[in-house]
């Protein structure tokens, strides 16, 4: 039976045609000055064309006193009516319903970005942009009601099917929800939550007064937090139940704020791992509730069938799949083009205001090219790596014959050893969906295949007309000495477990590849989640225990760091996550100058120009890598060799795909 996730509802009087929302995001495409972009429009036609029911718009800005330069939308002007008129236009043809998401800043307008002091409802130091706001005055709040109200008229006039509050992550309305950000002892503030709404309910009642009574609102909020001295659920659920009497026709329910130390957005948290918050609130009141935070298609059909929510809200599955919903519905899974959790094309860039892209799918960067159909050529790939498969997926889609030939008995090349630890495991969705991409567009796929040099130029001189090397790399070799007896691996060696790694562990470097490495390494030992599930619902052990066996592995790990920034190859959005994780499983860091030796059960490193000895079972070297290129004579086949990837230039994934990508557009 068909899943109740592609059977129509309604929110309020409009009716969506799915249960597949895609909420807000920041895009970062729209003009400085917050306008509609064609970039705009094509990426949410794309969407709504695509199978999303219900597309929510946003943030967009209502207040002219705060605009990113980073091209955030904004409807904080009547200038900006026109450009969203466009939008909404494009999206309704496409078939999709859109709200748009009202927002302001408060407390997370960072001052660099903005040219001013942040304001709040209190001067609470914010744990995001690590500054203290301005605690706005009673009349300042009075204006950016009004403000609110403004932008929902233009909303209106825009064509926008509803609209939706920004009560979440961190942001204004929800910094005067919480606990911990609302200070203020007049009617703003107060110890209960239904006396910190009334801004919210003042900006309801002026939204309401701008659209008129039958237009849909809906409103955002955290289920929890997850901040300390913040809201939790219970919370939500009493400012949930007051929306409800005020005629807010449907809640959107999302995870913690920006500045919580639980992981929201990272790879390791697992799909639907939020969905008890909107549960929990849909047990209380009648109107529809999105679930949201890390769904994916099939998370999304279990949550409606099972009734934990009446709608599922997924964002960058549909940032990395504009077709999600139309594939899901026709039930080709293998061909959704998964997002994994990686954070590099998206968050990361918005983080650094940088626009938004999607390592899973270069279609998404500003220079990605449109493939057009060609005159085919025969195309060998030597590398059935992510960057092989990429290219070889598109040039088959433009016409090509493409053969790939893998060395080794499986695809994914490097990703098999970035997926070795149990929460990075999402990466093998991505050499599914290439590999499946690959055959459905007729790729010849051989793996065991080893091509030598000579190999590859016979393969030009007899069988193909061009040949892609996508050869990976090889890990650097170390400049300090090894002894003959010391117990020395590379980090490959390591996570695909083809190494004997004492109880004693040094690793040496600093990079994501060190830190992936110790999180694999110290992850052996710990408690897994059968057993600590069994021992809790048997109440075997206390629940200090229990949490110490989630942390404390059979290994003593050290990273020995020459002075750089640990994990300064990882993207903003993981990195803090990656980070405390090795802080809670003890493994340490000790910054060195250089390696003196390493000899049988110790490191020699110098330290502030002393020489210090340290006793370990193995060191494992985690010294970056260089570019891996079979040697034949390359200028005898001038204009048809195309070196990709790794193999090109060693770089991160998402590098390696864009690079692909753009090699096949070209071929
Ligand atoms: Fe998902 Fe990574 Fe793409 Fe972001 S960049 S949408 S996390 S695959």
């Amino acid at each position: 039976m068909a899943s109740q996730l592609y059977s129509p509802m309604f929110i309020g009087n409009v009716k969506i045609k799915n249960r597949l929302v895609m909420p807000s995001v920041n895009l970062s495409y729209a003009t400085a000055e917050g306008h509609v972009t064609s970039r705009v429009v094509d990426f949410y036609t794309a969407r709504a064309k695509g199978g999303a029911g219900l597309i929510v718009i946003g943030a967009v800005g209502v207040d002219p006193d705060f605009v990113s330069p980073a091209g955030v939308l904004q409807l904080s002007s009547d200038d900006h009516i026109r450009g969203m008129t466009a939008l909404t236009d494009s999206i309704h043809t496409a078939g999709s319903k859109c709200f748009v998401q009202l927002w302001h800043p408060g407390a997370y307008a960072r001052s660099g970005e903005y040219g001013k002091t942040a304001v709040a409802p209190s001067a609470v130091l914010s744990g995001f942009t690590k500054e203290t706001p301005r605690e706005l005055t009673m009349s300042e709040i009075k204006k950016i009601v009004k403000l609110f109200g403004k932008a929902a008229e233009r909303a209106k006039l825009a064509g926008f099917d509803g609209i939706e509050l920004c009560g979440n992550s961190g942001y204004l309305i929800s910094q005067f929800l919480s606990a911990k950000t609302n200070n203020r002892d007049d009617i703003y503030g107060g110890y209960e939550v239904s006396e910190r709404m009334r801004f919210l309910k003042e900006v309801l009642t002026a939204v309401r007064r701008s659209v008129g009574p039958d237009y849909p609102i809906s409103v955002r909020l955290a289920g929890n937090e997850f901040v300390n001295g913040g809201n939790g659920i219970n919370d939500c659920i009493t400012v949930a139940k007051q929306l409800e009497k005020l005629s807010v026709c449907a809640l959107s329910i999302t995870g913690g704020w920006h500045e919580t130390g639980i992981p929201q957005l990272t790879m390791d948290v697992p799909s639907g791992a939020f969905v008890y918050l909107a549960r929990m609130v849909k047990r209380n009141v009648s109107i529809p509730v999105i679930a949201c935070n890390r769904l994916n298609i099939k998370t999304a059909e279990k949550i409606i069938d099972d009734g934990d929510a009446d709608f599922a809200g997924i964002c960058r599955g549909f940032i990395a799949d504009p077709e999600l919903g139309n594939k899901g519905m026709t039930g080709e899974y293998s061909l959704i083009r998964p997002c994994i959790g990686c954070n590099q094309g998206c968050m990361d860039h918005i983080f650094r205001m940088k626009p938004l892209s999607c390592l899973s799918n270069p279609d998404t960067y500003s220079d990605a090219m449109t493939a057009a159909k060609v005159r085919s050529k025969r195309i060998l790939v030597v590398g059935a790596g992510p960057a092989g498969l990429e290219f070889a997926r598109l040039a088959a889609l433009k016409g090509h014959k493409v053969t790939v030939r893998e060395a080794e008995k499986k695809a994914g090349g490097l990703l098999n050893l970035a997926s070795a630890t149990a929460y990075r495991k999402d990466f093998l969705k991505l050499v599914d969906w290439l590999v499946n991409s690959c055959i459905d567009a007729g790729v010849h796929l051989e793996f065991g295949v080893r091509m030598d040099g000579s190999d590859i130029a016979a393969s030009l001189r007899y069988d193909f007309d061009h040949v892609v090397l996508a050869t990976g790399s090889l890990p650097k070799e170390p400049d300090f000495p090894i002894s003959s007896e010391a117990n020395v691996f590379n980090a490959r060696q390591v996570l695909s477990g083809s190494a004997q790694v004492g109880k004693r562990v040094l690793i040496v470097g600093s990079n994501s590849t060190a830190v992936e490495t110790a999180l694999y390494l110290s992850e052996a030992g710990t408690i897994d989640a059968d057993t600590l599930r069994f021992l809790t619902e048997h109440n075997a052990e206390s629940p200090e225990l229990l949490r110490q066996m989630l942390f404390e592995g059979n290994r003593q790990i050290s990273l020995l760091v020459r002075h750089s920034k640990l994990g300064r190859d990882i993207g903003p959005s993981t990195r803090w996550a990656q980070l405390a994780t090795l802080k809670r499983r003890g493994v340490d860091s000790i910054m060195m100058d250089s390696i003196v030796l390493l000899d049988e059960g110790c490191a020699k490193i110098k330290v502030d120009g002393a020489i210090k000895r340290i006793e370990c079972d193995s060191v494992v070297l985690c010294i970056g890598s260089d570019s891996s290129i079979p040697h034949f004579d390359e200028d005898a086949y001038a204009g048809r060799v195309t070196v990709i990837g790794d193999a090109e230039n060693v770089g991160k994934l998402d590098a390696a795909l864009l690079s692909a990508h753009k090699a096949a557009v070209e071929i």
